[in-house]
């Protein structure tokens, strides 16, 4: 096989860079991880920890969503065959108060601190090296390639044959003007909630409230937990929790019905603790895709960001895309 033992290296360590990670292992690449942060550590410029956790496709029908419904079904496909074995599934049932139409599906449900503990695990198991370093964006991208080159020189390592950018809104550092542009956040905030919802659910286009605020209720398996969203707010860099939109969330959760399973004696949820956190978005879509000034000093370059709110339900067809994407590459 071409990409037998080559070496690669993946810029960063959320789900795209540790799921892409176990992909190109899998297919028999070396594979090194540099990254500022990695599972277990909590910061609002680390999006993963701070995830929901659902499949939930925000991809449409239309041709220009191709590539996202081809991420999110191959990521389907793959989580529905490894769970197979302990598969269950809930009829759904009922519709929020006036709700104009409802959608029912099978989705998966997933603690995403647990789920990035156990693909790390599960990539060193497999023999990857993690360098857990911040690396300098100052001098654009082809800065980010040297440093990296010469952190695994430090290292005692080989050179990369390429170098997979998984670094999620840090992207906008080192890529240039009109791509660092096209890089946002949208604010999210969550409340993790005793108890576990019965399934997750959805409500959209509620009625008096801004497009930006939504409903999701979202079950953790086996943690006794659920955490209840939440917003999209684009552009908003606020760390801090907001208070009043805590308490529409809870008075909205209970206006629709949308967990009552969760409340307590006093109608009540039992909340555990609130969360912040920045979904990577970008204008267009995520970019999985190699640079298209081809190699910087004689390194490969294939990107793998700006996921938005789907960076799990995208993450194993992304990863595949990069495989397909380096075939060629690692021919030459
Ligand atoms: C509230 C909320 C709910 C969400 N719910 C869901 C959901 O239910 N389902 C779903 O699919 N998605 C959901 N998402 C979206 C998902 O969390 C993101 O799309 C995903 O986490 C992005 O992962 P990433 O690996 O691309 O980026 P990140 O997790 O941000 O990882 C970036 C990595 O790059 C590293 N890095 C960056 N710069 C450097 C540097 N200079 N040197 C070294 N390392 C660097 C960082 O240290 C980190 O390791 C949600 C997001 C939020 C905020």
């Amino acid at each position: 096989m071409a990409a037998a033992k080559k070496h690669i290296l993946v810029l960063g360590a959320g789900i795209s860079g540790l799921q892409t990670s176990l992909s190109l292992l899998r297919r028999g690449y070396r594979v090194t991880i540099i990254a500022s942060h990695t599972p277990g550590d909590f910061s609002p410029s680390y999006t993963s920890p701070w995830a929901g956790g659902h499949w939930r496709s925000h991809a449409g029908t239309s041709p220009s969503d191709s590539a996202l419904r081809s991420y999110d079904s191959g990521t389907y496909k793959a989580w529905t065959q490894m769970l197979n074995a302990a598969y269950t599934t809930r009829d759904a049932k009922g519709r929020a108060e006036s709700a104009v139409m409802g959608i029912r599906y099978k989705s998966i449900c997933f603690n995403p601190p647990k789920y990035l503990d156990y693909l790390f695990k599960k990539v060193q198991e497999l023999g990857v090296k993690v360098i857990k370093i911040s690396v300098d964006t100052a001098s654009g991208l082809s800065g980010v390639v040297r440093s990296v080159k010469v952190v695994l020189g430090k290292n005692g390592l080989d050179e990369v044959f390429a170098m997979v950018n998984c670094t999620g809104l840090a992207a906008r550092h080192f890529l240039e003007n009109d791509e660092a542009k096209s890089l946002f956040p949208i604010r999210g905030q969550t409340i993790l909630v005793k108890g576990e919802a019965e399934m997750t659910r959805t409500l959209v286009g509620i009625p008096d409230a801004p497009e930006s605020e939504m409903l999701y209720v979202v079950p953790r398996p086996g943690t006794g937990t659920t955490i209840l969203g939440g917003c999209k707010q684009v552009g908003n860099w606020s760390e801090e929790v907001d208070k009043e939109l805590n308490e529409r969330i809870v008075a909205r959760m209970k206006r629709f019905g949308l967990c009552d399973e969760l409340r307590g004696q006093g109608g009540d949820f039992e909340v555990l603790s609130y969360q912040v956190g920045f979904r990577p978005g970008r204008t267009g879509g995520p970019r999985v895709e190699v640079e298209d000034k081809g190699k910087i000093d004689g390194i490969w370059v294939v990107h793998n960001y700006g996921h938005s709110g789907a960076g799990y339900q995208n993450s194993i067809g992304c990863a595949e895309e990069v495989l397909r994407l380096l075939e060629p590459l690692s021919i030459n």
